[in-house]
């Protein structure tokens, strides 16, 4: 039976080492949250993101536009944030209403002050293994499967799902950690050879948005399992990944809710602390 990777505790743990950095630094850091319009689950994220900095004391200003804004208006209030000095970072609220662009938008973000870890830039410098910024999600799965105690030189790494905030950017960060990467899609999937690559996997990132993708009697016998997916079925939450199954035979698994989600709002303060210090 698999050893569950418990997001909470994990976070815990994170939040009591950058707690202690933060204080060392000796600053008053300040995340600026840009949100343009109303959302239920920005509200939701906002709550958690207002909590984290509080207790690490962080102090968290919220910036709220109208949904009407225009991408004009939007990327001049970014423009008076990256000319504050008192805004050590700035993170922007998704969903944003549909007429806004979110990459155009968050490329006039200061590289130096994306604590989201998404600007171009940023993207760049983890190509060259020099990223001090991280895509929060991404950064979370790295701590995960770092808290395990598995080293992944020589392992086979397979992650399900491509995309920009995720799998892209975790291929990179795996690989300099010397495992074995595979990436697999849309097209895998299309191809029937999902199946093959994730039994195959050592460590298994699975960041699709599909649940039950992932038969659970796929998975190999003492892999380490991060299960990003979020999905809603009936009035629960589910991961990507058939859970009941998987745990029988993973060594490590991360349940859904309560794995990566928790690690990925200290993730965003980590980046905060290394934007106030570059
Ligand atoms: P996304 O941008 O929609 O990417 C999904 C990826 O899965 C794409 O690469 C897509 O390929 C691929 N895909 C779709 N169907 C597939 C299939 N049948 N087989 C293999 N690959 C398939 O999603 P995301 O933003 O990365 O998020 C993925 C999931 O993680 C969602 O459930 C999201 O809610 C969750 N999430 C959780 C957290 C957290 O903190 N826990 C953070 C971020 C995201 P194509 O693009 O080629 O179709």
């Amino acid at each position: 039976m698999a050893k569950l990777l418990e997001g909470k505790i994990i976070a815990g743990q994170l939040k009591e080492e950058l707690a202690k950095d933060i204080r060392a630094c000796g600053r008053k850091l300040r995340l600026a949250s840009v949100q343009a319009g109303e959302n239920p689950s920005v509200e939701v994220y906002i709550k958690s993101q207002k909590k984290s900095a509080e207790l690490l004391g962080i102090e968290y200003a919220l910036h709220k536009l109208e949904a009407s804004a225009s991408q004009e208006e939007l990327i001049e209030y970014i423009e008076t944030l990256n000319a504050d000095p008192k805004v050590n970072g700035i993170i922007l609220q998704m969903p944003l209403p549909g007429h806004i662009d979110y990459k155009k938008i968050s490329s006039h973000i200061l590289p130096e002050k994306d604590a989201e870890g998404m600007h171009p830039v940023n993207m760049g410098k983890i190509f060259f293994g020099r990223s001090k910024v991280l895509p929060c999600t991404a950064a979370a799965v790295m701590e995960l499967i770092n808290s395990t105690g598995v080293d992944l030189n020589g392992k086979e790494a397979v992650i399900v799902g491509h995309s920009e905030i995720v799998g892209k950017p975790l291929s990179l960060l795996l690989m300099d950690k010397l495992a074995t990467v595979t990436v697999c899609h849309i097209g895998t999937s299309r191809a029937g050879r999902l199946a093959e690559h994730v039994a195959r996997a050592d460590v298994l990132v699975v960041a699709v948005g599909k649940a039950g993708l992932i038969k659970g009697g796929w998975i190999k016998e003492g892999a380490v399992v991060i299960d990003v997916g979020i999905n809603r079925v009936g009035d629960k939450l589910a991961g990507d990944v058939e859970f009941a199954e998987a745990e029988k035979r993973a060594g490590f698994i991360t349940p859904v809710p309560g794995g990566v989600g928790p690690l990925t709002v200290v993730m965003l303060m980590r980046n905060l602390l290394q934007c106030a210090l570059e």
